[in-house]
């Protein structure tokens, strides 16, 4: 199984692989969010492009059919990008990035592509330890330093978080409004329906096993394009040269039956909140559209950036979750739990997404979104279309935009044994961390493991 929300859509009738040679404008490796926002939004400015789509297994099979369906309205790191910008163009950056799901509401409701949208906004909480509320108000202070108002971005204190969403040993929560929640897989196979209304082709069971300027392969066949969009993220470390710009990391998901209102009124989350437990490893979830708790915890990292197959969790990783489900709430034990799947997604070296154009070769690729790339790809997509069709607009002059630049303007990621070195010390020491501040222990243990893991975390950030 891919994922609960894969099961949920109409069975989709297989598309054709690649069969003979032949030539577009465009061609785009992937047929996750970052892919078929990009032919999206390309076809938008110039209706008149070929625009090609191959994809390995079937749309959707990726993260973008997997993932905890938040559509954030920021992108990883992008707080500390913007940092450096003088007032306006701040502002107007953050401005850019919490309109991300008011932007995929607009397309998708123009489109009639239901996918279970709701923007409730998100709550960070603090529930588990105290240390996550002193880490969550210093975080607001310093988003009050880059500008973020009260309606950006407020503190809820134990009863104002309790009245939208009843967590065990709950402190408070941050609440931003700007988040949605979706239902991911009827979002990326509605877009593909758009897209092939549009005219854009779509193979399937279409690995791409070469790919240089001007041209991509699969095992049958070979297109000549004017652009090729590599949009594989996670994938990457299956497809040369990109195994050295994005980490291979897993995230997992377990998904509760439907449950009665009753217990609900019991958790909340009446208004579509996405929610986390602020740990360093974090856990993430949502209420679905068909009342389950989706609750997604913790990953993992595979030497040499392996990924993960569709196997189902472990019972290991399953006990995991729903412990970690159930000391947040306690309310759901004895649940069951229907589904569980996990995912491959990935990290770019400097911790924030990038979104490149070379205009040499014509290439354009865009990733390493840190588990933030549903709402992030939104905006990747926009981006990578005003780069193809050299429009110049805000979208292109952002810090995280790489404007004719080549690959290897990217950061590397060490070799291993360094990559899977380093992964194992910092998830490691944040287990340990965890297990410290969740334990009633001395005071001097509690500051010494937390100095510890800020010090590992300025380091390899
Ligand atoms: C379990 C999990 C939970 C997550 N939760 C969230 C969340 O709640 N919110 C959030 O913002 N982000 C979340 N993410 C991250 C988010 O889902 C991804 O960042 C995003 O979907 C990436 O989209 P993409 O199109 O770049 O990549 P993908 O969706 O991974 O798509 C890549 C596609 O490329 C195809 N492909 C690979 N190799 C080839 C090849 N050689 N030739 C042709 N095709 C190829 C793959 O089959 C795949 O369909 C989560 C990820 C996971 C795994």
């Amino acid at each position: 199984m891919i994922s609960l929300w894969m099961e949920q859509v109409a069975p989709q009738p297989a598309r054709p692989a690649l069969q003979q040679n032949t030539d577009t404008d465009v061609v785009i490796v992937g047929a996750g969010f970052t892919g078929l926002w990009t032919a999206y939004y390309l076809k938008q400015a110039q209706p008149q492009l070929r625009i090609t789509i191959l994809e390995a297994r079937q749309v959707g099979y990726g993260a973008s059919g997997r993932n905890g369906g938040w559509l954030l309205g920021e992108i990883a790191g992008g707080d500390k990008l913007l940092q450096a910008l003088p007032g306006a163009e701040r502002q107007s950056g953050h401005r850019l990035l919490q309109g991300i799901p008011d932007e995929v509401a607009r397309v998708t409701e123009r489109e009639g592509i239901h996918c279970d949208f709701k923007k409730g906004g998100v709550l960070y909480c603090a529930a588990r330890y105290p240390e996550q509320q002193q880490r969550l108000q210093a975080h607001l202070s310093e988003c009050r330093d880059y500008g973020y108002s009260t309606s950006d971005l407020q503190w809820l204190d134990q009863s104002g978080l309790q009245q939208r969403l009843q967590m065990a040993n709950s402190y408070g929560a941050l609440f931003t409004p700007h988040c949605a929640t979706v239902q991911p897989a009827k979002l990326a196979l509605g877009l593909a329906a758009v897209l092939e209304q549009s005219g854009v082709e779509i193979f399937e069971s279409s690995p791409v096993v070469r790919w240089q300027s001007g041209e991509v392969a699969t095992p049958s066949a070979t297109i000549k394009a004017r652009w090729v969009v590599p949009a594989v993220e996670a994938y990457g470390s299956q497809l040369k040269p990109m195994q050295h710009y994005q980490l291979a990391v897993q995230s997992m998901i377990v998904a509760t039956e439907p449950l009665p209102e009753s217990v609900w009124q019991s958790i909340g989350l009446a208004n579509g909140e996405a929610f986390c437990e602020a740990s360093r490893l974090i856990s993430y979830g949502q209420r679905s559209a068909d009342n389950r708790m989706i609750f997604g915890a913790r990953g993992g990292y595979r030497f040499g950036g392996g990924l993960r197959a569709d196997a189902p969790l472990s019972a290991g990783e399953m006990e995991l979750r729903r412990h970690l489900m159930q000391q947040c709430f306690p309310q759901l034990e004895g649940v069951r739990i229907t589904h569980n799947w996990g995912g491959n997604l990935a990290l770019s070296r400097r911790f924030h997404p990038h979104m490149l154009c070379d205009y040499g070769p014509r290439i354009a690729v865009a990733g390493g979104y840190a588990g933030e790339g549903v709402g992030a790809s939104n905006l990747a997509g926009r981006t990578l279309a005003h780069l193809i069709t050299e429009q110049e607009s805000e979208l292109v002059r952002q810090p995280w935009v790489l404007r004719d630049k080549p690959l290897s303007a990217l950061k590397r990621w060490e070799p291993e044994p360094l990559r899977w070195l380093t992964y194992k010390t910092v998830n490691q020491l944040y287990a340990l961390e965890d297990r410290v501040l969740s334990a009633p222990t001395p005071a001097w243990q509690r500051r010494l493991v937390s100095g510890l893991a800020d010090v590992l975390e300025g380091v390899i950030s």
